[in-house]
């Protein structure tokens, strides 16, 4: 039997083959492939064994805020849909633990509402909660990997296992602990108690976002890593005259130019091109490699 026979008759399993894959990634460029929404563990570890053993890769799509699908053959993208009662935060907690699939954003108005010191370090980005923490998502305010106390794994050899953390287990943009084919099921995170001006301080970090960074097209966030403070990726393509430039369906965002638009026509290739255009400009301008953030798979 292949595998997609196999896969699709699991409970807690719903497979897409062969489709456009754009609505899963929030720069929604097109490129075909096959998706399994899991939603439960055991569903879980079962797709996994039997992707090993017919000799396919997986890929896990969380928000798909970050990300770029290009190679699609022979890989299934694994995007959990793992169960979350609301009511779980209808109360201040000493420790959370939350499931990967969690987006992020709710845990914003929680911390909102209930003025939760440290939780402002994540206000407004577009994430799951296992995204966020695979990349060390973070603001101006801090990283996210400052509030993550452990990380429960499924591993590709089928184990669960549970990871205590610290700030330690993370540099920027990247977690230091995770190995190749390692999927976050959930996190316990902490908090600094209760500061009664967080709840301002959300609001007035979403304005400034709104106010600063394209949050209505299709894009994906910061396209490369900043070399440092005072290097700036954005800042180096604005100088390099690339702000609003345009090619094959893509621009570069005339907000902020680390960030590249889709008009809806692009794929991945049109992608991969222009960012190989702007690495060269980057390069032969500030003589620095920029680092791509966005992960290309
Ligand atoms: C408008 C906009 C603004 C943004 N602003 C910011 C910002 O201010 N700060 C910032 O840090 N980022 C920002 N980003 C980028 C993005 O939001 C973050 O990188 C976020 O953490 C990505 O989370 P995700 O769930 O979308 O992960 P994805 O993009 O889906 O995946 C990112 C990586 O994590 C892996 N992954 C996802 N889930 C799991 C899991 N459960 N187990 C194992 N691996 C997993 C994926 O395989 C992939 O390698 C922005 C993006 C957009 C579109």
């Amino acid at each position: 039997m292949n595998y997609s026979k196999r896969i699709s008759s699991l409970p807690g399993v719903e497979l897409f083959q062969d489709i456009n894959l754009e609505k899963y990634t929030t720069i929604r460029l097109n490129n075909k492939g096959s998706i399994a929404l899991v939603s439960d563990l055991n569903s879980l570890k079962e797709v996994i064994r039997i992707l090993l053993e017919e000799n396919m890769q997986y890929h896990l799509v969380g928000w798909g805020a970050n990300q770029i699908i290009h190679q699609t053959d022979k890989v299934l993208f694994i995007k959990l849909k793992l169960e979350f009662d609301r009511n779980y935060l209808s109360k201040v907690r000493d420790e959370y633990e939350l499931p990967a699939s969690v987006p992020l954003n709710i845990l914003t108005s929680h911390a909102k509402k209930f003025n939760l010191s440290g939780w402002e370090v994540f206000t407004g980005i577009p994430a799951s909660l296992g995204g966020a923490i695979f990349m060390n998502a973070g603001t101006n305010l801090g990283e996210i990997g400052s509030l993550v106390k452990s990380v429960t794994i499924l591993t590709s050899q089928l184990e669960v296992k549970t990871v205590e953390t610290s700030e330690e287990s993370f540099s920027y943009r990247k977690n230091k602990f995770l190995s190749e084919g390692d999927i976050i099921l959930s996190a316990k995170l902490i908090h600094n108690g209760i500061d009664l001006s967080i709840g301002q301080k959300i609001t007035n970090y979403l304005d400034l976002r709104k106010s600063t960074q394209p949050l209505t097209t299709k894009n994906c966030g910061c396209v490369f890593k900043n070399y440092d403070e005072s290097h700036r990726a954005g800042q180096f393509i604005d100088v390099c005259g690339l702000k609003g430039f345009s090619l094959s369906g893509l621009r570069v965002s005339p907000m902020h130019a680390n960030f590249i638009e889709n008009d809806g026509t692009a794929t991945s290739g049109d992608f991969i091109e222009m960012v190989e255009l702007l690495k060269y400009q980057l390069d032969l301008f500030s003589g620095i490699e920029f680092e791509l953030e966005a992960k290309v798979y």
